[in-house]
């Protein structure tokens, strides 16, 4: 047996995270974007940026739960905050490492 590509765990842990926050996703997709990591709407889509494949999975978690939460909280403000700490301790390194990366590119993204 091969190991599952990338995109299979991607989705797998999209899954688990999905479970553990109690969040009811309808539509799970992972394709080229052009300026963002991720998007998500109210009625359960969610979509991320195809490029997060190729990151590691501390990346993916942060990505995940950032969009996970805003099922709840549609902001970054101090609740988001607060939920983002309560399930990766330690998110704003990677968010800053994310960012960081994102200057690289030509264009800015954002998760
Ligand atoms: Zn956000």
């Amino acid at each position: 047996m091969t190991a599952p590509s990338p995109k299979i765990r991607f989705k797998q842990r999209v899954r688990n995270w999905a479970t553990r926050l109690d969040v009811r996703v309808a539509w799970l997709g992972v394709r080229p974007m052009r300026n963002k990591w991720a998007s998500c709407s109210t009625e359960g889509h969610l979509n991320f940026n195809a490029e997060l494949l190729n990151m590691d999975e501390q990346v993916w978690d942060y990505v995940i739960v950032h969009e996970l939460l805003h099922f709840f909280v549609p902001n970054h403000g101090k609740l988001w905050k607060s939920l983002m700490r309560a399930h990766l301790s330690d998110y704003d390194a990677t968010e800053a490492e994310l960012k960081k990366m994102a200057q690289i590119k030509p264009q800015a993204k954002k998760p």
